[in-house]
């Protein structure tokens, strides 16, 4: 009996000290998805995800959790494949997207642009963008890859779906791309989203609809939290 309780002694010994010198190497990170969804029909009053936490009604017009990157700008890697679209078109929406938020801050927060392979959801070492199919609903999927013990983010990618078709000039039956790019590159940096009616005409509300082109420039909510975490 005693060498047993020995051996596990022993065990849990070992066990213990593997663990704590790879905690000690390699920072665990956490991950969080933003999935961007089509406008229900209904008023919607909904539970923000986390990271964020607590509740999302109110008159808030901007919601940061204290996630942010540690050293911008933050170079990023386009998959132009998509149905409709050339890569030229993609890479100019993104630009322009990125733009659209890089321009209220001194802060260079993105940096260059290259074409090539993207594995979305997959956390690699590349912020990626590409399009490929999601779940029912879903317009756009931002993932980010973050160190809990100090809010650094790592990585991001965003998954663009094609369940749906996607347009540059607002075509009421398809998405608009820099609608939806803006919105997704405010996950980015990291706002969160917003679901409370005042802030419907923000470019982080957390619904988009057809035809719509109202998130492709920021409103007074996204500026100001842009500029609380990187500055004016
Ligand atoms: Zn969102």
């Amino acid at each position: 009996m005693k060498k047993v309780a020995f051996t596990l002694f022993m065990l849990v010994l070992l066990v213990g000290t593997t663990v704590s010198v790879e905690a000690r190497t390699t920072p665990i990170l956490e991950k969080h998805v933003f999935v961007h969804r089509i406008k229900p029909d209904d008023d919607m009053y909904v539970k923000p995800e986390k990271p964020g936490g607590g509740t999302n009604t109110g008159k808030l017009l901007y919601k940061y959790s204290g996630l942010h990157w540690a050293s911008p700008p933050v170079n990023y890697v386009i998959n132009a494949k998509v149905t409709g679209l050339t890569t030229n078109d993609v890479v100019d929406v993104m630009s322009s997207s990125f733009k659209t938020w890089d321009d209220e801050s001194a802060t260079e927060i993105f940096g260059s642009c290259s074409t090539g392979t993207v594995t979305a959801g997959a956390q690699d070492g590349v912020n990626g963008i590409s399009f490929g199919p999601t779940g029912k609903g879903i317009i756009a999927l931002t993932t980010i890859w973050y160190n809990p013990a100090t809010g650094e983010v790592s990585e991001v990618d965003t998954l663009f779906s094609t369940n749906y078709q996607w347009s540059l000039t607002g075509d009421p039956r398809k998405m608009d791309l820099q609608n939806i790019a803006t919105h997704e590159f405010g996950h980015w940096l990291v706002l969160d989203d917003l679901y409370n009616k005042p802030a419907s005409t923000q470019t982080m509300y957390g619904y988009s609809t057809y035809g719509e082109t109202i998130k492709s420039s920021l409103e007074s909510g996204d500026i100001a939290g842009l500029e609380a975490i990187y500055g004016p």
